[in-house]
Order: C-alpha cells, then sequence, then structure tokens
C-alpha cells in the first residue's frame, strides 16, 4: 500500500524538494493533497503531474482560477479553499504523512490538526514550534503522532541521537551544536549592512530557500528560531546548545557526548537529504542529491558566531530562556520586520530593531491555550507594524 501524503505548501522551495522526492518513489508514496498561496499556476501543474486528489488554496479568487486550470486538463482534483481546509487535507483519515512546508504563523493551525490527529509530521516549518512548542508537543505526545524534523540542522541532530532517545536526559547527549553558515553577509559589521539590498540579502551562498527563510539566514534569526526549535524537538535547554558557524554547511550539525565523542552528519546542502530521511524514516531512500565528495571539499571550517553585529541571534536566545510567550512575541515581530525588509519599507539592520523593540514593550506570560498564544502573536504584529511605521516617518 503506498502512503498517501498532504504537501503543505507545495509551491515553495521545501515543496517542490519534497515532490522531487516523491516522485523517485511513486512505488511508495502517492500524493493526497497539495497546498499554495499564488503560485496557482505551479500548484495546477503539480496537481495534475501527481495526480493529486485536493488541492488547497486561501483566497476564493484563487480557487476559481485553480478549478478553471485543472477542469481544462482534465484533472480530477478537487479544489477547496480557506484555512480551515489546511486543517481538513492535514488531518484527514486517508491521509499518512503530512510535510508541513507552509512560511511563518500560517503553518501553526494544519500542524496542530496533524498533530492532533496522530498523523507522521515532517516538519520543516519551525515558526509553528517557536509560538506553540509547549501546546504542539503535547498534542503530538497525546496523540501518537510521529514527529520527524526536516530543518536541515534538526535532522541532523536527530540522526546522531541515540535511536531509542527522543531527549537528551539519560541518553550521555553533553551538548548539541547547532551549525551555521554565517549567511550572505558573514564578517561583515553592523555599518556595512546598514545599505545591504534586499536582493543582496535573499542570495543565501549554499542553500536556495524561500525569501523570509533567506533573510532570517542573514540576520543569524534562523538559527536563534532553530536554537528554540533544538530545544522543544529534543528536550533541551537553551544552554544545551551552541551555535557553531561553519560557512561550508557539509557538517549539518553535531552532538556531544559525555564519553568524549562528537557524532556528525554531513552532506551536500541539499534539502532532499533530510526530505527523503524523514519521509522513509527508520528506512533509508534515494534523495537524488549528488554524493558527498570530501577530497572536493577539502576543508571545514568552525567558528563562533558574532553576536555583536548579528543580535537576531542574542534576542532568540534570550526568548528562549524568558519562554512563556516571549517565542512567540519574538516570531510575529521577526515576521512583520522581515516583510518589511523584503517591501523596501526598512533597512536590513532595523529588522533587529523592531524585534528587540517589540520584545522590550512585551509583558510575557504562559500561554495556557492557542487562543493566547494567537493573541500574543496579533499584539506583537500590531506593535511591530506600528514601530515600523514611527521608523518610516
Ligand atoms: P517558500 O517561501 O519557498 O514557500 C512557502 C510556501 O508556503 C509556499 O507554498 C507558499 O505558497 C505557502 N504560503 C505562503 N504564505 C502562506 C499562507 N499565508 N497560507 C498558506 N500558504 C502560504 O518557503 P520555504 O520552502 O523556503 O520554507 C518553508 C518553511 O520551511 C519555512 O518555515 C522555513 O523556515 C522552513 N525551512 C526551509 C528550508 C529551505 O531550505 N527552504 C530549510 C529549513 C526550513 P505560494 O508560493 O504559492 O505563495
Ligand atoms: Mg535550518
Amino acid at each position: 500500500m503506498r502512503q498517501q501524503i498532504t504537501v503543505l505548501g507545495a509551491t515553495g522551495s521545501i515543496g517542490v524538494s519534497t515532490l522531487d522526492v516523491i516522485s523517485q518513489h511513486t512505488d511508495k508514496y502517492s500524493v493526497f493533497a497539495l497546498t499554495g498561496n499564488q503560485k496557482i499556476d505551479l500548484l495546477a501543474t503539480q496537481c495534475i503531474k501527481h495526480s493529486a486528489r485536493y488541492a488547497v488554496v486561501i483566497d476564493p479568487q484563487s480557487a476559481v482560477i485553480l478549478r478553471s486550470k485543472l477542469k481544462s486538463a482534465d484533472a480530477e482534483t478537487e479544489v477547496l479553499c480557506g484555512v480551515e481546509a489546511l486543517s481538513e487535507v492535514s488531518d484527514h483519515a486517508d491521509v499518512d504523512i503530512v510535510m508541513v512546508a507552509i512560511v511563518g504563523a500560517a503553518g501553526l493551525l494544519p500542524t496542530l490538526s496533524a498533530a492532533n490527529a496522530g498523523k507522521k509530521i515532517l516538519l520543516a516549518n519551525k515558526e509553528a514550534l517557536v509560538m506553540a512548542g509547549g501546546l504542539f508537543m503535547e498534542a503530538v505526545k497525546a496523540s501518537g503522532a510521529l514527529l520527524l524534523p526536516v530543518d536541515s540542522e534538526h535532522n541532523a541532530i536527530f540522526q546522531c541521537l541515540p535511536p531509542t532517545s527522543r531527549g537528551l536526559s539519560g541518553s550521555g547527549v553533553l551538548r548539541l551544536l547547532l551549525s551555521a553558515s554565517g549567511g550572505p553577509f558573514r564578517g561583515l559589521t553592523t555599518e556595512q549592512m546598514v545599505d545591504v539590498t534586499v536582493e543582496q540579502a535573499v542570495a543565501h551562498p549554499n542553500w536556495s530557500m524561500g525569501h523570509k527563510i533567506s533573510v532570517d539566514s542573514a540576520t543569524l534569526m534562523n538559527k536563534g528560531l532553530e536554537l528554540i526549535e533544538a530545544c522543544w524537538l529534543f528536550d533541551a535547554t537553551p544552554d544545551q546548545v551552541d551555535v557553531i558557524v561553519h560557512p561550508q554547511s557539509i557538517v549539518h550539525s553535531l552532538v556531544q557526548y559525555a564519553d568524549g565523542s562528537v557524532i556528525a552528519q554531513l552532506g551536500n546542502p541539499d534539502m532532499r537529504t533530510p526530505i527523503a530521511h524523514a519521509l522513509a524514516w527508520p528506512d533509508r531512500i534515494g534523495s537524488g542529491v549528488a554524493e558527498l565528495d570530501l577530497f572536493d571539499i577539502a576543508r571545514l571550517d568552525f567558528t563562533k558566531p558574532d553576536l555583536e553585529n548579528f543580535p537576531c541571534l542574542t534576542l532568540a536566545s534570550e526568548a528562549a530562556r524568558t519562554g512563556m510567550d516571549a517565542p512567540a512575541v519574538l516570531n510575529a515581530s521577526n515576521e512583520i520586520a522581515v516583510q518589511a525588509f523584503l517591501d523596501r519599507r526598512i533597512g536590513f539592520t532595523q529588522i533587529a530593531d523592531v524585534v528587540k523593540e517589540t520584545l522590550s514593550r512585551s509583558i510575557f506570560k504562559e500561554p495556557e491555550s492557542l487562543a493566547a498564544v494567537q493573541e500574543s502573536d496579533s499584539r506583537a504584529r500590531h506593535y511591530a507594524a506600528s514601530f515600523i511605521l514611527e521608523i518610516e516617518r
């Protein structure tokens, strides 16, 4: 029996890579549903190629266009519309696997639905865990869902931990070493980054990714979000996670053990490796990624992160230590600031200013419910947006 998979965010960078891996293993996987937002042409092509049973888009106008494209191709895909439909194709009884590759807070509700329904979840989206890690991990535990990290660093750590352990306690692990490439502006000072352009910020040296995560990689906020993500996934404290800058992006992360051993996972920087690993786990399947040639790479460098010129990493690790809804506030204000930078309303270094200001104005509290998380999220978005208006004046 082929496993049925829903790909949330099929039209994005991770979504496209996921479908590439699936198309190499059509004997094992079939597509249940694909979702997109703005790239309707691509979504239509994907639905036709993979014979998707359902397609989901958010706005009704897009649904009309998609239906007509599918109809003219005689495709049998049924088009659903709206945020609730994202959850419907995530917790549907016929679905075995849900790949969460929607960017940002929009990924939260369908991810929670998949968790509550006990699905096998391949988690690329990190914002959902950062916002609501406690609620999410509780849902996974209660339903017996299988949560497999796709983010390359977390997938690497998962591979380096003992197979029987789902956390650090009692496993002889001292610390997790989270790799960071340093992004396109590694080595620059704050002054040198004041006038960098959107085009420079999204041009990551090693990885090809969506715009939001590319900007996060350039500010090092991505590593900050990943630190919080690692704490939830592996039941670690922020003190048990060290960030190491490794510009070649070959060692995807490492685990340091009490006996002096350090276990690392290596590979070419291509997301199809962690995607294939999570899809087939505990088996291994081909991914289409070129074999790693160590002679070609020749050297691997490791340095400490530059916290002075990249304040977002410190803001995130402070939010991780504060706990409560501080990570949700961090994430929401960062999403607003990154969008304002992409819209050329604020400068690159002002992203950190917006996040810092929003955090400093917030009174943190424990988010007891999904509604409380959503309230913290929208309050932080509102504050960040008004601070950006002030900057623009
Ligand atoms: P992209 O921007 O390339 O893709 C995002 C996807 O989400 C697209 O399918 C997009 O649709 C859809 N989408 C955007 N906004 C909404 C919304 N409001 N509602 C529903 N769907 C929406 O992002 P990436 O693929 O790069 O990243 C996806 C997630 O994976 C992020 O959370 C990122 O942090 C994480 N990740 C990505 C990595 C990478 O290498 N790219 C590595 C590790 C983690 P459309 O394009 O049709 O508008
Ligand atoms: Mg990553």
